[in-house]
């Protein structure tokens, strides 16, 4: 036996461009692109493989040289088992830099199966490369010639068959559709908006909102915006949901829920920002540019406190949360609850008469039996599974005792309020996004899937007031009762909360505001896609005709 046959470097290069061409392979049959496209978005990556296979005569330094793609590839399978289908997202990377290291862990050890798969393909790979490497391998001239050929023939017909499926647009259909061309692109995308996120105290250091308060009552007044988290509309008893969810909120009758409210992202990273911030969905660069609800609530004369039962994101939301005058983070762990308790010492330990809570919540996040605790699994089993069609009965019973304990938190929250003697309070809820639950028999699970859908964009969100704030802004609430459908998303929250304050600034938009009579009825749904466009909920970000159908049975209005 020779050296060369001990390591056999065109075995080597073929496996190299074998399993890089595997999500490849596999997008092209999940995106049900048009024939050209999927036909060029195979031959292109083929192309660029086997001519990299050609390039350089070690082979294990080729391979290592590839590392970026091994990775990318690697990335694409997990994601595609968790999705079912869609290219890595801006939204994707920018998630992987700001999920906590016990949320990582949570979702890993259930999409083990796919972990797995990459590891058993990828990593005999590396391995046989780093071997070639230490052993200096080479592959023969004629091997190399062979690559090449290959390489510039599938290149030649890929650009070809784009150009016929392209029709005028071929360099967009290469950033979109071609794998790993649109991968390179939206990291690169996710690179400039990390950049920018970390420029923001600079960028906006000098922004004011000029902000007065329109109306003011002598006494106390306590404001609180809850942030709910992966609450979707759906699995609320309120919203017409076929268990009892909701048992604490549904037997109150003052409670205003706004049933037809949208996110305009099915991420964390990027919806709460939007929440807390006054730019609208068009102007998403301004994000950048202005200060958040803390500041125009400062400006107004109020102690502003966040309180978060998340960590540190190492995001835009702690950013907009910096400037509340006091910031807490609880411990890790803490269920909901020990939001109230902690605002409830805030209330009692501070003397200031202006007082605005914002308090971001655990809510139902996955995983979903870590989020209540054991006397709120009223619906079992509720054990921790790995994702699967198979334990779709057992995801959707704790996602749904996470909705009980969250009608616990929320009922608690109003009786704390309540318990304030001669204080004006309101509070107002949103969650951030919505969930997927392999609903219908589909696979989606989760939430911040490149395309949206009807379960992951339709969110809980309800106000609630206290007997003195009714009394003195009776037609706020009043504004409030008949917005209930009002076609309002997630951009509402910041105006809503502003305007419950009676807080006037250059920047308010009434229109948006759902305790305001001037709500606009008119005004198109959008919602912010992975390139942050704002963009109509159409099938291009996934709201197909099914999806649609589900928005209608919700009483959802859609144009
Ligand atoms: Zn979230």
């Amino acid at each position: 036996m020779t050296i060369t046959s001990k390591f056999n470097a065109t075995k080597l290069s073929v496996a190299f461009v074998a399993t890089l061409m595997l999500p490849v392979i596999a997008l092209a049959y999940t995106e049900q692109n048009p024939f050209w496209i999927t036909v060029s978005s195979i031959l292109l990556p083929l192309g660029g493989y086997s001519l990299w296979a050609a390039l350089s005569a070690r082979s294990g330094r080729m391979v290592w040289a590839a590392g970026v793609f091994v990775f990318l590839s690697a990335f694409q399978i997990v994601l595609l088992y968790l999705f079912g289908d869609s290219v890595i997202a801006t939204d994707m990377f920018l998630n992987l830099i700001t999920t906590n290291a016990g949320e990582a862990s949570e979702l890993l050890s259930n999409i083990f199966p796919s972990v797995l798969f990459v590891c058993i393909v990828y990593i005999p790979l590396l391995w046989k490369a780093s071997v070639h490497l230490a052993h200096k391998v080479e592959l023969s001239d004629k091997a190399r010639r062979g690559f090449a050929t290959t390489g510039f023939v599938a290149l030649v017909v890929g650009v070809m068959t784009l150009n016929i499926g392209g029709k005028g647009s071929a360099r967009e259909i290469l950033r979109d559709e071609v794998f790993p061309v649109n991968a390179c692109y939206n990291f690169g995308l996710s690179i400039s908006e990390a950049i920018k996120i970390n420029n923001f105290e600079r960028t906006s250091e000098d922004f004011v909102y000029n902000a007065i308060r329109e109306r003011v009552v002598p006494q106390r007044e306590i404001y609180v915006l809850v942030i709910g988290e992966a609450s979707r509309a759906a699995n609320w008893q309120l919203y017409g949901y076929g268990r009892r969810t909701n048992p604490r909120l549904a037997a109150r009758n003052d409670v205003f829920t706004f049933r037809a409210m949208t996110t305009l992202s099915n991420t964390t990273h990027k919806s709460v920002p939007m929440m807390l911030s006054s730019v609208a969905a068009t102007e998403h660069d301004m994000l950048y540019r202005r200060k958040g609800l803390p500041a125009i609530f400062n400006e107004a004369g109020f102690e502003t406190y966040f309180i978060s039962n998340q960590s540190p994101q190492g995001a835009m939301i702690d950013f907009l949360a910096a400037d509340a005058e006091n910031v807490v983070y609880l411990d890790a762990g803490e269920y909901d609850a020990a939001l109230v308790k902690a605002m409830e010492s805030a209330i009692k330990d501070n003397p200031a008469q202006k007082l605005l809570f914002v308090l971001h919540t655990y809510g139902s996040h996955y995983s979903y039996r870590h989020r209540y605790p054991r006397e709120f699994a009223k619906y079992t089993p509720d054990e921790d599974v790995a994702i699967s069609k198979k334990s779709v009965e057992q995801m959707r019973n704790a996602y749904d005792n996470s909705i009980l304990y969250t009608d616990y938190f929320l009922n608690e929250m109003i009786e704390m309020l309540g318990g304030q003697a001669d204080a004006c309070c309101a509070m107002f809820y949103c969650s951030d996004h919505g969930e997927d639950l392999m609903d219908n028999g589909s696979s989606n699970f989760l939430h911040s899937s490149p395309r949206t859908t009807y379960y992951q964009t339709h969110v809980a969100s309800l106000a609630w007031f206290s007997p003195l704030y009714r009394s003195q802004f009776a037609d706020k609430v009043e504004a409030a009762r008949k917005n209930a459908f009002a076609p309002a998303t997630t951009h509402s929250v910041f105006h809503t909360m502003a305007d419950i304050a009676s807080i006037k600034s250059p920047y308010m938009e009434y229109s948006v505001s759902l305790v305001n009579d001037g709500f606009d009825y008119s005004a198109r749904r959008l919602y912010v896609d992975d390139h942050n466009n704002a963009v109509a909920l159409d099938r291009n970000i996934g709201i197909d005709a099914m999806q649609r159908e589900l928005f209608r049975k919700a009483g959802v209005p859609m144009p």
